[in-house]
């Protein structure tokens, strides 16, 4: 039988990170369910992951924090021994017109999109390099290439996420580690149902296929980057947005 495949999704607690780690659990994969604040959500995440023919253990750590996230890796590498898939998902949403916009919300939201991202793939990074072999895909959103009024700073980070990703394809390719990114445009979640009906009435008719996407149908496009099949792309930046972006 073949080995496990251990994957690491950061922000697994709910919304897309939950479906993706249910997806790879579906391929019996053993997967470490980052959250941050919603301990029992997650847990109850990684005990679905055994119920869909995978394995699933907690891994809390807030990817904003430099020696948090080097701990929790450097125990999954321990306990696992590898890390073959990491999906850089945790992200944040800090809305309001820049002109007014705080320092404090600025940085929180560059802190957990951006800097969580590069903490996270830098440690697990490290562990890929030794084994030679990898997959780390990143969630950067639509508004990252088409700004968005209101986003600054989302909109910011997920931007820089594509330049991060690019760069870290080019340093890892040698390794075989393959380092995509993923624009998903209104997906509904926590973070979408925060709006107000007006914003969402105002996105839904921006959507040429008229309808919000589903966390489901994300997972999906992690499942297939990070498979045998998609060995040969990397670098690469991944629209799933109904057509909002083209
Ligand atoms: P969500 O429902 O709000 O869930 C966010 C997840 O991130 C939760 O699991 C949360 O953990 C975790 N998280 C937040 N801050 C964290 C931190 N500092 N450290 C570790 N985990 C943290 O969000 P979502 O809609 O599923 O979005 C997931 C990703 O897709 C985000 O990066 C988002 O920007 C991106 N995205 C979403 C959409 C969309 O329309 N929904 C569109 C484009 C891109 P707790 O539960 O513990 O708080």
């Amino acid at each position: 039988m073949a080995e496990k495949k251990v994957v690491l999704v950061t922000g697994a607690s709910r919304g897309i990170g939950k479906a993706v780690a249910l997806r790879f659990a579906e391929e019996g994969a053993h997967v470490l369910v980052n959250f941050s604040s919603n301990e029992e959500k997650a847990l109850a995440v990684a005990e679905e992951c055994a119920a869909r023919g995978g394995s699933g253990e907690t891994l809390g750590f807030n990817v904003a924090e430099p020696e948090e996230v080097a701990a929790a890796v450097k125990a999954a590498k321990k306990n696992h021994g590898k890390i073959d898939v990491l999906v850089n998902n945790a992200g944040i949403s800090r809305d309001g017109l820049f002109v007014r916009f705080s320092d404090d919300d600025w940085k929180v939201t560059l802190d957990v999109n951006l800097n969580g991202t590069f903490y996270t793939s830098r440690e697990v990074a490290k562990v890929m390099m030794k084994a030679r072999s990898g997959a780390i895909i990143n969630m950067s959103s639509v508004v990252g290439e088409m700004g968005n009024s209101g986003q600054a700073a989302y909109s910011s980070s997920k931007a820089a996420i594509l330049g991060l990703t690019k760069t870290l394809a080019k340093e890892l390719a040698s390794r075989s580690i393959t380092v995509n990114a993923i624009t998903p445009g209104f997906i509904a979640t926590d973070m979408t149902d925060a709006l107000d009906e007006e914003v969402k009435a105002a996105h839904l008719s921006g959507i040429p296929l008229g309808r919000y996407g589903e966390s489901d149908e994300v997972a999906e496009l992690c499942a297939f980057l990070a498979s045998e099949k998609a060995r040969y792309i990397t670098g690469q930046v991944i629209g799933i947005n109904g057509g909002l972006y083209c």
